[in-house]
């Protein structure tokens, strides 16, 4: 069975064809600048040279028929006809507290996600019209639509709602989904696999560590809590995203410098997290490690604060779960910073957390990194999030 896994932005859309007999990629690629001068397509096939197609893509179906004509092209092409593409698995952004999981996608699962469309305002309506750019262009085909925000459902009410009057959960479902939904249930699925942890020992907390961080605590693969909120912004210190700060900053700025609670929202988003905190020297950890090594004091700050709340977090995660049997991590930071890792992990010495030194030098690569007689075990377990909604596509298609 082969898979087309779409990710479709508001003017970009990511895609993989996944043949899943053995879970190999056949083929994958990237439209930029969808509805803006300068479009094209990069598509890349194991062991070709890129096939870069620079043409105008008006629309997301422009750019879906030209995904395609890659697909089926004679030279960089990995089918012989759309016919061999059996299902499409779409990321979308927000399922809103009425899907729990991943479906096959019908007129009601659309008009879900328009419902969705003032939660998830950047996404909902991107992931919507790659959906119908789809159907368009592969009549009959099933479409399975992956939801970042189901894993987040399985939480139990003390977790998930806002201590804020209930009217506006009843009105609006104002609630705490949780992000990063497909990355956190792969992960605490392959890290139980992995692992091979027996049924009843499965509490397993996932650090997604990257340009969006955030957090999640399982029990047998159901989530029991996670970072993110309403939105990706609540939780760690991010790249650009402040995490959680005390709302009332929020209406102190606004009043002070005059802006508006959208533009504060902007400034939350893009322009605070460890990139404000290094005092605009960059949201990658990367050039802060550098920098801090040189005696940056601000990118040592930057890097202090963003370990100190994930500390925090797993901290806390520990306790709701009364313990954790592993810890896994993933995400660009997760699976490649082994200096963060060590220090993250080194403040759970207390709770008998021990890392291997030479085995987290590992760096994107399932691994276990804890020693043998850790208290609890600890891993680098890559995330792949196309894998995980070609699997759920396969399940339901
Ligand atoms: P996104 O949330 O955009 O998917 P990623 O998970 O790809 O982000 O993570 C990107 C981040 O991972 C980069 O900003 C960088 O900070 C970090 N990163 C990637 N490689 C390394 C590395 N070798 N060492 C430290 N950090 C790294």
């Amino acid at each position: 069975m082969k898979v087309l896994v779409i990710n479709a932005g508001s003017s970009s859309l990511k895609y993989q064809l996944i043949d899943m007999e053995d879970e190999s990629v056949k083929a994958k690629g990237l439209c930029e600048r969808i509805g803006i001068d300068g479009s094209r397509l990069t598509h890349k096939v194991p062991g070709k040279d890129d096939y870069v197609v620079e043409e105008d893509m008006p629309t997301h179906q422009k750019a879906i028929e030209m995904v395609l004509d890659a697909l089926v092209s004679p030279e960089y092409g990995v089918v012989a006809s759309v016919d061999e593409i059996d299902a499409v698995g779409h990321r979308v952004l927000h399922g809103g507290s009425t899907y729990t999981e991943s479906i096959k996608v019908n007129d009601d699962v659309k008009r879900v996600i328009r419902e969705c469309f003032d939660l998830g305002p950047l996404h909902n309506p991107a992931n919507l019209m790659g959906i119908e750019a789809c159907e368009a262009a592969m009549p009959g085909k099933a479409n399975v639509a992956v939801f970042d925000t189901a894993f987040g459902m399985g939480l139990e009410p003390y977790a998930y709602r806002y201590a804020i009057p209930e009217e506006y959960y009843d009105k609006y479902k104002i609630r705490r989904y949780g992000f990063h939904g497909t990355s956190h249930m792969f992960v605490s699925g392959e890290t139980i696999r992995f692992a091979n942890l027996p049924e009843g020992h499965q509490r397993v907390i996932v650090c997604h560590l990257g340009n969006g961080s955030s957090i999640s605590a399982s029990v047998g693969g159901r989530a029991v809590d996670t970072s993110m909120g309403l939105t990706p912004l609540e939780g760690l210190v991010m790249g650009t995203r402040s995490g959680d700060v005390d709302p009332a900053v929020v209406q102190f700025i606004c009043d002070h410098e005059n802006i508006s609670v959208d533009d504060m929202l902007t400034i939350l988003n893009k322009k605070s997290g460890v990139y404000a905190l290094s005092g605009n020297l960059s949201s990658d950890f990367r050039d802060l490690s550098a920098a801090a090594d040189s005696g940056n004091e601000k990118a040592q700050l930057a890097l202090d604060a963003f370990a100190h709340k994930v500390v925090k977090t797993v901290g806390g995660y520990l306790g709701v779960m009364n313990g954790a049997d592993a810890i896994a991590f993933t995400g660009g930071i997760g699976e490649n910073d082994c200096a963060m890792r060590e220090r993250i992990m080194k403040q759970f010495g207390f709770a008998g957390v021990k890392l291997d030194p030479e085995k987290n030098k590992v760096r994107g690569k399932a691994c276990e990194i804890s020693t043998p007689d850790s208290a609890i075990r600890v891993f680098v377990l890559p995330t792949n999030e196309e894998l995980a909604i070609a699997r759920e596509t396969v399940r339901l298609a």
